[in-house]
């Protein structure tokens, strides 16, 4: 059914149940996000999409579009508030941008550039995590990974179904696992999604390391704000 809702005060017109955080990118208002995957069932784990939503503060991703909904998006507190919260995600890891073999295809990195991140204003917390280097091509930097599920819920063996990342321990503790047997029979394209599919450089395949020069890495080459709005370079 379509419908039509307000966002920053201009009428826009959508699907009944379309993603609110889509909604906007498909009229010209970027809201960063790291844990949605377009085409991918939301995960809501990040809440750097953080917009107000008939006055309450809500996940875009995990918020369908309905008629006559009022969402703010770039007032200065949702600004420092999205702000916030990708400043606490770079305090929890550790995120060596310039050594990171990530780096320029990083969305966190992408994201903070994008909100001219030059620091945070809570102390770093360095966690030391054990990193996961069995598997024949994958690493698994675990001081990176901002827990965003991405790869717990997309990245399956391609026979079974099964899920090849998990989660075990909780709270402050929890972490990804990688079961290492199904990450060996994985066929290399499929490796190479799972890096792909990774918003930081957790998930790494080995054996590649500084593959594309700078300059022409992919946030580089086209921000992640022009990406999302679907701009192409003229
Ligand atoms: S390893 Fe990457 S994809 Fe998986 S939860 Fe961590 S950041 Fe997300």
């Amino acid at each position: 059914m379509t419908i039509q809702l307000t966002i920053d005060g201009e009428v826009v017109t959508t699907t009944e149940g379309t993603p609110l955080v889509e909604v906007a990118a498909a009229n010209g208002t970027y809201v960063p996000t790291l844990c949605h995957h377009p085409g991918s069932p939301c995960l809501g784990t990040c809440r750097v999409c953080a917009v107000r939503v008939n006055g309450a503060i809500a996940a875009s991703c995990s918020l369908g579009a309905r008629d006559g909904m009022v969402v703010e998006v770039n007032t200065p507190e949702l600004r420092d508030l999205r702000r916030t919260i990708v400043e606490m995600l770079f305090v929890e890891g550790v995120h060596n941008c310039p050594s990171c073999e990530k780096s320029g295809r990083c969305q966190l990195q992408a994201v903070a550039l994008d909100m001219r991140l030059e620091g945070a204003r809570f102390p770093y917390r360095y966690p030391d995590r054990e990193a996961e280097h069995d598997a024949a091509r994958i690493w698994l930097e675990r001081d990176r990974c901002i827990f965003c599920q991405r790869c717990v819920e997309f990245v399956r063996d391609r026979e079974t179904g099964k899920k090849i990342f998990s989660i075990s321990r909780r709270g402050e503790r929890a972490r990804i696992e990688l079961d290492v047997e199904l990450a060996d029979a994985m066929p290399p394209e499929q490796v190479a999604e799972a890096v792909d599919l990774c918003p930081v450089g957790a998930i790494l395949a080995k054996g590649v390391g500084y593959d594309v020069p700078i300059g022409q890495r992919r946030y580089e080459a086209w921000s992640l704000r022009n990406r999302v709005l679907g701009r192409r370079p003229s």
